[in-house]
């Protein structure tokens, strides 16, 4: 049996031409060079000119000539009735197109079990772009979730570990409380009592703690013109106490105005002041202040700087996750939650918060990092 098959025939079909004009795939044909002879409507539309500009020019003006001449022995090998597909970008004239092209060899003269006779090449393309950006997408959204999943099996975690001990101390004391009612010896059950209450209100602290960071970020955030330096009058005025009980010095001034959700951003001060007055052995606590503009990323970066008792760098990230504390409650009190709550307030904002290096000096550095949205 004899197949005569000529690329003109193709092109001459009655119905060929119609269908490669309707058609939305691109199609191609090229000699067994790859020298274009032929385009579609759909090529045109996306790459521009017309058919007859397009008429003898190397497929490497459109196909990435690395890309192809990974692909270009595979297709010169392809056999009769076979086909091979690849994906490749492609330059339109709109944008960085993703496509998936089809590749079938045409024969001029086709004996079977005879000389094969290759003629060219068609080149069927379909436009994956917008698939490929929804796939995309949906990968990102896949790692989000699965980051966010991570984080919250993480808080579970630690909030039970957490609430155990003071469950714990509740069951102990109890326990021991029951035993010595037993002996009728009463000395040391208000001794017992006041352990109980603690864990109470220890427990009481840590459901509260998970309860704000839980609430933070539900409400959409009161963005308004915040005055740094007045702000800070206020949070010193709030902890007055502590500031009066260490004889401490507060020193800020000259600080910007910021677009920030004020009660938001008083609690981020509050708590780092709070922390750099708490974690301070020094006879003559301080806690500076500062900002300044960073032109490079259009933000404030703001520095609470303290001489107290330092973060080892090892623990200078560690410290901002939930519940992370350095320390035991009987030297220093806490949940260990303050920072969590900064990370997120700051997250919020779309800032930045990490500990710097105090280089030669004790103490530590805070350094906030608020876009400039004005
Ligand atoms: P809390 O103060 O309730 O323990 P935080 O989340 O505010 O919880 O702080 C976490 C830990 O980071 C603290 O337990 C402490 O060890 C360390 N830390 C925070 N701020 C400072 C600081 N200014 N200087 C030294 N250590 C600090």
């Amino acid at each position: 049996m004899i197949i005569n098959l000529q690329l003109t025939d193709l092109q001459s079909e009655y119905a060929v031409p119609n269908l490669l004009k309707t058609m939305t795939n691109w199609f191609m044909l090229t000699d067994e060079d790859f020298s274009i002879k032929q385009v579609n409507a759909a090529f045109l539309k996306s790459m521009g000119g017309t058919a007859k500009l397009w008429q003898d020019v190397p497929i490497t003006e459109v196909l990435s000539p690395e890309h192809w001449n990974r692909y270009k022995p595979v297709i010169k090998r392809l056999a009769i009735n076979t086909t091979e597909s690849y994906e490749t970008r492609v330059q339109t004239t709109r944008d960085l197109a993703y496509l998936l092209f089809v590749v079938t060899p045409l024969y001029k003269r086709l004996w079977v079990g005879g000389r094969r006779n290759r003629a060219g090449y068609v080149f069927v393309g379909t436009d994956l772009t917008q698939y490929k950006a929804s796939q995309e997408r949906m990968q990102a959204y896949a790692n989000d979730l699965e980051v966010s999943n991570e984080a919250l099996e993480r808080f579970a975690y630690i909030a039970s570990h957490d609430l155990k001990e003071p469950i714990r101390n509740i069951g102990n004391f109890a326990q021991l409380l029951r035993r010595h009612l037993a002996k009728g010896s009463e000395a040391e059950l208000s001794e017992y009592l006041g352990f109980i209450e603690d864990s109470v209100d220890g427990m009481n602290q840590l459901v509260e703690a998970v309860m704000a960071i839980s609430r933070l970020g539900q409400e959409a955030l009161d963005l308004q013109e915040v005055d740094v330096q007045a702000m800070l009058q206020d949070v010193q005025e709030r902890l007055e106490k502590r500031i009066a009980e260490t004889d401490a010095r507060l020193i800020y001034k000259g600080l910007p105005t910021v677009t920030a959700d004020l009660q938001l951003l008083r609690q981020l001060f509050q708590n780092l002041i709070d922390n750099a007055l708490k974690y301070n052995q020094s006879s003559d606590p301080v806690v500076e202040i500062s900002a300044e503009y960073v032109e490079q990323t259009r933000s404030f970066r703001f520095r609470i700087i303290d001489n107290g008792i330092g973060i080892e760098p090892n623990y200078r990230e560690q410290i901002f996750e939930m519940f992370k504390r350095l320390h035991s409650r009987s030297s220093y009190p806490g949940t260990g939650i303050g920072l969590a709550i900064c990370r997120r307030i700051v997250e919020l904002h779309g800032g930045q918060i990490w500990v710097e290096d105090r280089k030669e000096q004790t103490g530590s550095v805070f350094v906030v990092e608020l876009p400039d949205n004005s």
